[in-house]
């Protein structure tokens, strides 16, 4: 009898530790990929975030489109553990991934690719009012922006670094000129699950700064592909498979096909801005980034 009693006891305490929440009791946003291994997803392409369960704490990727979705993101660890947020993980160092770092740290470390802090740095510095505004969009984002603190990674790493948590591998790999100025795929390979950043995104036309390069971008996806992941969780748009890069490199090497050809006529960077179409992705959200788009293509086909 003692012996059943404390079996019990153990089964309760593994239960208390672990949560009971049901996908319902994490609302709407929650998607459950494997065992703990968690989405918040993104409202309208809003960001995505990974909330990953280990033996030895919680492991959260991207904090939130914006404040309120952090405190979103926090009440779903709160349902799903009682043990705390040791790491942060950013994909990238732009505002909607990072302004919700202070719901979590401290105590939570973050983590971001080399150049992430700087990269928020300056932003802080060009928009000094940022947050001012951001609070003055709403009641409830005032509400939520209590207590914010601007806090840059505390760790950048160089190319790539594994990071070991409990049972739990996360493989942090560099990706280069494909969206900011430091961009993270975050990989577990014991999982197959793939968070692979903001460069490659779902059913929308991405924003190509300067500095990013079409061939980076086919580069990075034909990596991640590589990993054979079994779940894809981009930073924006609806989580899936990898499908989502071959849906990527479908559209560049369309675009650059047709780019291609107006080049081939003779024609200027901006005839091709006008002339160029691309009805196959019309219903792609975000058409007011193509001409970036475009932009980029006539650099990889023209090489300059
Ligand atoms: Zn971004």
């Amino acid at each position: 009898m003692k012996i059943r009693a404390a079996g019990t006891l153990a089964i309760f305490a593994g239960f208390a530790l672990i949560g009971s929440a049901t996908a319902q009791d994490l609302g709407p946003q929650v998607r459950k990929l494997a065992d703990g291994i968690y989405v918040h997803v993104g409202n309208n392409f809003q960001s995505n975030s990974g909330i990953i369960l280990t033996q030895d704490g919680v492991v959260v990727i991207d904090t939130g489109q914006n404040p309120i979705e952090s405190r979103k993101i926090m009440d779903a660890v709160k349902k799903l553990t009682s043990m705390p947020v040791h790491l942060v993980i950013d994909t990238e160092p732009h505002p909607d991934h990072t302004t919700g770092h202070f719901v979590f740290s401290p105590p939570a470390v973050v983590i971001g690719a080399a150049g992430a802090g700087e990269s928020m740095r300056l932003r802080e510095r060009q928009t000094p009012d940022r947050i001012q505004r951001l609070a003055a969009t709403s009641p409830e984002m005032r509400a939520a922006l209590e207590g914010y603190k601007f806090i840059p990674p505390h760790v950048e790493y160089q190319q790539k670094m594994t990071l070991n948590v409990g049972e739990r591998t996360f493989e942090l790999i560099y990706l280069k000129g494909v969206h900011s100025e430091s961009d993270t795929a975050v990989w577990m390979p014991k999982e197959r699950v793939l968070f692979s950043a903001s460069g490659i995104v779902v059913n929308q036309i991405n924003i190509l700064r300067s500095f990013v390069t079409t061939p980076d971008i086919l580069a990075a996806s034909k990596m991640m592909k590589a990993l054979n992941p079994e779940h894809v969780v981009p930073g924006h748009g609806t989580p899936g498979t990898i499908k989502i890069f071959e849906d990527t490199e479908k559209y560049y090497a369309l675009l650059h096909e047709r780019v291609g050809a107006l080049v081939k006529e003779g024609k200027s960077l901006d005839q091709i801005k006008k002339e160029v179409r691309m009805p196959e992705y019309a219903h792609w959200g975000a058409q007011e980034r193509f001409p970036s788009n475009v932009d980029a293509a006539y650099k990889a086909v023209t090489g300059n």
